[in-house]
């Protein structure tokens, strides 16, 4: 299957948890199908968007390890989207009309209080030459409506949700240029599917009746209409749309120490039948990306348990992974035997440091003798091979100690901490000469 997806962000800030997971799902679905992943920069509004936005938007697909294949910007678009409106009112499906925004809110207003929807009654239709020569004579400018065809319901079968039915009459007919010339959404977006050959549309379901409109543009242009997938949406985990979610950006997760593969993993897979899952690299999410297995419910997003899926995804990373941000010296034996303990790689440093030292003293007073014990031990044994293991086999034997009243104080003389990375690992790491020394010093405590 030959499939086209994009990714169509504003560029007026930064993009979300919400806007990624739109993104990582079409990423996942060409990547899928051999496809391709495009960029399109929603920028019609030239006032709120900027290229910072724009660049901000390029440097966090790439830190999420989703380059796109291609970009295109609408505001680089304008004559296609002239010309397809052009063409839809030569054909009678778009139409001016000369209302206020006060004259419509007061229509909608008495809609209301009649108890009918408030759909655009089409007055703009019937308006007479000479009744449209006066209202410009008034200084008045139009804007351009789609006219809906009411005679067919509309329909698709949405790859989230099912067979979806609209009837027309219920949809006002919407607005897709206003007076000053400026473009909405709604056309453009529809003009650029068609050129770039979209096979794909995968976004919120706060589109589908986007969708409903848009799925008459698509065939009042005469072109194929993609497949549509509309995605629950997002919740915060107190099971809210929370204003948190929509400040959480790439920024945050790279201050909160969480790798991109695991935000990926994440989002992938909640709000999916399928279990959210430790990957360490994004294969095993692409081959098995299926929008059947999408649920209707919103999905839930929570920081701790992604910051519990980082830790487990960290402690099977690779030194290669990870390489460039590990404190020098930090080489591929260090990080296998510090990353079980690590929650963020910036923690690695923190163990790393305890390697290296100088460590904080905490030894206790009544281990002293046992620690000169240990000093003399360790200079007896064999380093060559699991100096732990021989280290505490000796002193279990020449001191009687046995478990925590054993290993704890040996752990606080050559880490400084009660609790850490295995012992076995780290002790190699911290090598002969220095164990004798922290050894030696925690028996003068
Ligand atoms: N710029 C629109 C948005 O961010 C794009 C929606 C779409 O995918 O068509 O909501």
């Amino acid at each position: 299957m030959n499939v086209i997806t994009r990714f169509a962000p504003s560029p007026t800030g930064r993009i979300h948890v919400g806007n990624i997971r739109t993104a990582l799902h079409n990423w996942l679905w060409a990547r899928k199908h051999q496809g391709k992943f495009i960029l399109r920069l929603d920028d019609t509004d030239l006032e709120r968007s900027s290229e910072e936005a724009a660049q901000g938007i390029r440097d966090d697909l790439a830190w999420l390890g989703l380059p796109p294949d291609e970009e295109h910007r609408q505001s680089q678009r304008f004559a296609p989207y002239e010309a397809a409106l052009e063409r839809l009112r030569a054909e009678g499906r778009v139409y001016a009309a000369y209302e206020t925004a006060q004259e419509l809110d007061l229509k909608r207003k008495v809609q209301l209080s009649r108890g009918k929807p408030p759909v655009y009654d089409r007055a703009a239709l019937s308006l007479g030459a000479d009744e449209v020569a006066a209202l410009e004579a008034e200084g008045r400018r139009p804007h351009w409506r789609f006219r809906l065809d009411h005679d067919r319901a509309i329909e698709w079968n949405d790859l989230v949700r099912g067979p979806q039915h609209f009837d027309p009459s219920l949809l006002s007919d919407p607005v897709i240029r206003r007076e000053d010339g400026s473009w909405l959404y709604m056309l453009p977006s529809v003009v650029d599917d068609v050129d770039l050959d979209i096979t794909h549309v995968v976004r919120g379901e706060d589109h589908v009746t986007n969708t409903a409109i848009q799925v008459q543009m698509f065939e009042a242009l005469g072109a194929p209409v993609p497949a549509f997938a509309h995605e629950a949406l997002l919740v915060g985990s107190e099971g809210k749309l929370s204003k948190r979610l929509g400040s959480l950006g790439v920024e945050a997760m790279r201050d909160a120490g969480i790798e991109p593969i695991a935000l990926i993993a994440k989002l992938a897979r909640i709000g999916t039948s399928q279990p959210v899952e430790p990957v360490a690299a994004p294969e095993p999410l692409i081959e098995s990306f299926d929008f059947s297995s999408f649920g209707r419910a919103p999905a839930r997003f929570d920081m701790e348990e992604l910051a519990g899926l980082n830790a487990r995804i960290l402690h099977q990373l690779p030194f290669q992974a990870v390489a460039d941000r590990l404190p020098p010296g930090m080489d591929g034996e260090a990080w296998e035997a510090i990353r079980p303990n690590l929650a963020t790689v910036a923690d690695a440093a923190d163990w790393w440091h305890v390697v290296v030292g100088p460590i904080e003293r905490r030894d206790a007073e009544e281990d002293r003798s046992f620690l000169a014990q240990a000093a003399e031990a360790a200079e007896r044994i064999d380093w060559g091979g699991n100096p732990w293991g021989a280290l505490t086999a000796e002193l279990k034997r020449s001191s009687g100690r046995t478990g925590k009243s054993l290993f704890l104080p040996l752990r606080r003389a050559l880490t400084g901490r009660d609790s850490g990375p295995e012992m076995g690992p780290l002790t190699l790491l911290i090598g002969k000469e220095r164990a004798l020394e922290r050894l030696r010093e925690g028996s003068k405590a």
